[in-house]
């Protein structure tokens, strides 16, 4: 094995043992839980050597990246997710090989979603960002749409033509009262989720959960982590 396959490898174990602890000490089931591993900043050839390690999910925030990346990749079946905040210009490339977007945030992101969708002929799975440190109306610093807008979004993404409402993401709060509260704010997730899943019982998906703070996703329920550094490495500034 090259150097780097060898270092991705023994920083998969970890990450796949400390996931298994998780759901060993919440008494869940491993394959409740899907590991996403987030490639942003990382060349295509880390995707390639993460496939072949057995990795079967991966996720990037910026469309300059990922784009030329799923390309590359794009023999591979993998299932790309989009985690970052997503302008409208962008959502007709995003659409063209996200097979997720998970930073669904606004009304007029659903539109421009669905209409790129139809045009690529693919159907995308939506998970709606919730941001706990938004006002009512507003968006996260981050992204996000505050808990108070989840239930339009929903309703907006059932009905739009090539969107599939998959559940919700959120990136635990920096600022307001949840920051530095991680396995609260992912107890709040969970109650919106279950709400959600009243209404929408398909959107069962719960992203939460990074490289940092794993555990508490996993002991709050989360099905999908999305882990980045602890797989590939800090990465440069500005990433
Ligand atoms: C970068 C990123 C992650 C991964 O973060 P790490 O701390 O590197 O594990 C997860 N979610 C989102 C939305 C990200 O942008």
């Amino acid at each position: 094995m090259t150097d780097r396959k060898t270092q991705l490898a023994a920083n998969l174990e970890q990450v796949e043992e400390r996931i298994a602890t998780a759901c060993a000490a919440a008494g869940r089931k491993r394959d409740e839980v899907t590991l996403i591993v987030v490639t942003k900043t990382y060349p295509a050839s880390d995707v390639r050597t993460l496939y072949e390690l057995g990795v079967r999910h991966v996720a990037e925030n910026k469309d300059q990246d990922a784009a030329p990346k799923a390309a590359a990749c794009a023999d591979l079946s993998l299932s790309w997710h989009f985690v970052g905040q997503l302008q409208t210009n962008k959502v007709r490339s995003v659409a063209s090989y996200a097979d997720f977007v998970q930073s669904v945030d606004r009304p007029k992101l659903v539109t421009a979603l669905s209409a790129a969708a139809v045009r690529a002929d693919r159907e995308t799975g939506c998970l709606i960002q919730v941001a706990l440190d938004a006002e009512s109306g507003d968006r996260g610093a981050r992204g996000g749409v505050a808990p108070d807008g989840i239930e339009e979004l929903a309703g907006l993404i059932e009905d739009a033509p090539g969107l599939r409402l998959d559940g919700l993401m959120m990136v635990a709060p920096l600022h307001g009262p949840y920051a530095g509260r991680q396995q609260a704010s992912f107890e709040r997730l969970m109650e919106f989720a279950s709400s959600l899943r009243a209404a929408h019982p398909a959107a069962n998906m719960v992203s939460a959960g990074m490289s940092g703070d794993l555990e508490a996703a996993v002991a709050a329920g989360a099905t999908h982590l999305r882990v980045g550094t602890a797989v590939l490495g800090v990465r440069p500034r500005l990433g």
